[in-house]
């Protein structure tokens, strides 16, 4: 079934949750649409975070607007960030809404999209396919995270990455371990290959091997029995035992690296605790972790969101929240182009209007109320 709809006007918010520096649609992208025929409409102040000014976003084609004139007006709304709850009886009703929205924790916001027949489109539900790559934010997103957390880190560390061979004598490449080899975690592997360090990996997912001895790295061992992954591409939660018996198999690994990064995640699940306190307790003094999945339960226990903690032991455990909004202006160079790369692949050219095709599998994989409903199928299991 296809949606269209007359002279549609895109409506583009400014990100207001504290801390935010990302913003989620560039002049670039502006640009590419208003040449296909689009009606763009962006609030005031849009890429101030990164430098882009009003001014550029008129220069691509688009108007420059209040808030409260787009949350009324706008037929599609393009942000990065979930929209406030109090925002949603501002929308127009039927409207198209695309960001990130953490359906599964966002009971009461689901509900009230639906009641508002809002067609809401979230980002983190784009099926991870060939197709769907180019519209992919989860992994536009980690893959800027998995490089952020190397460089924290590396400034950390009181020592180098690289093996350094002086008159002085020789130093030994640092130690990395990483915890969790998905778009992430590979990404920290390569970053921190090319500082030099020497660098081991696990995860649960036996496919992964091959990826992280491709990229130069150590795969450590474990058996866990049957771990497997889900059709969607994502880890299975393992049993309470195998994820034991994953601890003891990691806890040396842990004590001998300066650098441990954690990135293990379940999609829509709390992230499991791969490294106990225990573990942190036999960890070297000026060792560094970096708890990527602090903001979904935590990978470490002890870590706490937007925190940075020395344990007794003078381990530092990185809990920074919002990783890729320290690249903020590549983090939105590369959101804004998984907006208009949607928005263009369901482009209608003979009447200049985005095509809402239910019946489309990346459309139906993400959409997550429609028509007054909760119509998505993975949230409604
Ligand atoms: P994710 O963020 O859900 O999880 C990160 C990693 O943690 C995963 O590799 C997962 O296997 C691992 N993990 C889970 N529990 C663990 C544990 N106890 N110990 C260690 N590691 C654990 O994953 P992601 O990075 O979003 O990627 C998800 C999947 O999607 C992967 O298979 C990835 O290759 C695939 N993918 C496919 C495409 C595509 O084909 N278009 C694009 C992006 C990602």
């Amino acid at each position: 079934m296809f949606c269209y709809i007359k002279n549609m006007l895109i409506g583009i918010l400014k990100e207001i949750h504290p801390g935010e520096t990302r913003c989620a649609f560039l002049p670039s992208s502006v640009d590419r649409l208003v040449k296909k025929g689009a009606q763009i409409a962006v609030e005031a102040g849009l890429g101030a975070t990164i430098g882009v000014s009003d001014e550029e976003y008129k220069k691509a084609g688009a108007s420059i607007d209040a808030r409260t004139h787009i949350l009324k007006n706008a037929d599609i709304i393009l942000r990065l960030r979930k929209p406030p709850l109090e925002e949603i009886a501002q929308l127009k009703k039927g409207c198209i809404h695309i960001s990130f929205l953490d359906p599964f924790h966002e009971k009461s916001l689901v509900e009230e999209l639906a009641k508002k027949y809002i067609s809401a489109l979230s980002m983190e539900m784009i099926p991870r396919t060939t197709r769907a790559q180019k519209m992919d934010a989860l992994s536009s997103q980690a893959n800027l995270a998995g490089y952020v957390m190397v460089i924290l880190a590396a400034q950390r560390l009181p020592k180098i990455f690289p093996l350094l061979m002086t008159p002085a004598g020789t130093i030994q490449p640092a130690r990395v371990f990483v915890i969790g080899a998905g778009v992430a975690g590979l990404q920290a592997i390569a970053t921190a290959k090319r500082l030099g360090a020497r660098v081991e990996a696990f995860d649960t997912r036996p496919v992964v091997k091959e990826q992280v001895q491709s990229l130069g790295a150590k795969f450590v061992e474990i058996d866990l029995g049957e771990t497997g992954q889900t059709a969607g591409g994502y880890a299975k939660a393992l049993t309470p035992e195998q994820l034991e018996k994953q601890r003891q198999g990691m806890a040396k690994v842990c004590a001998q690296s300066d650098v441990v990064i954690t990135t293990a995640q379940l999609f829509g699940r709390k992230a499991p605790v791969v490294l106990t306190k225990d573990m942190v307790a036999q960890m070297k003094s000026g060792s560094i972790i970096v708890d990527m999945a602090v903001e979904s339960g935590g990978n470490v226990e002890g870590s706490k969101v937007n925190e940075e903690i020395t344990t007794a032991n003078g381990v530092r455990i990185i809990g920074l929240a919002n990783l890729p909004g320290l690249v903020a202006v590549h983090a939105s160079q590369m959101y804004s182009a998984n907006l208009h790369n949607l928005l263009e692949e369901y482009w209608d050219q003979d009447s200049k209007t985005f095509k809402l095709n239910t019946d489309d599998e990346i459309i139906k994989g993400a959409l997550i109320t429609h028509g007054g409903q909760i119509v998505n199928e993975q949230l409604k299991k």
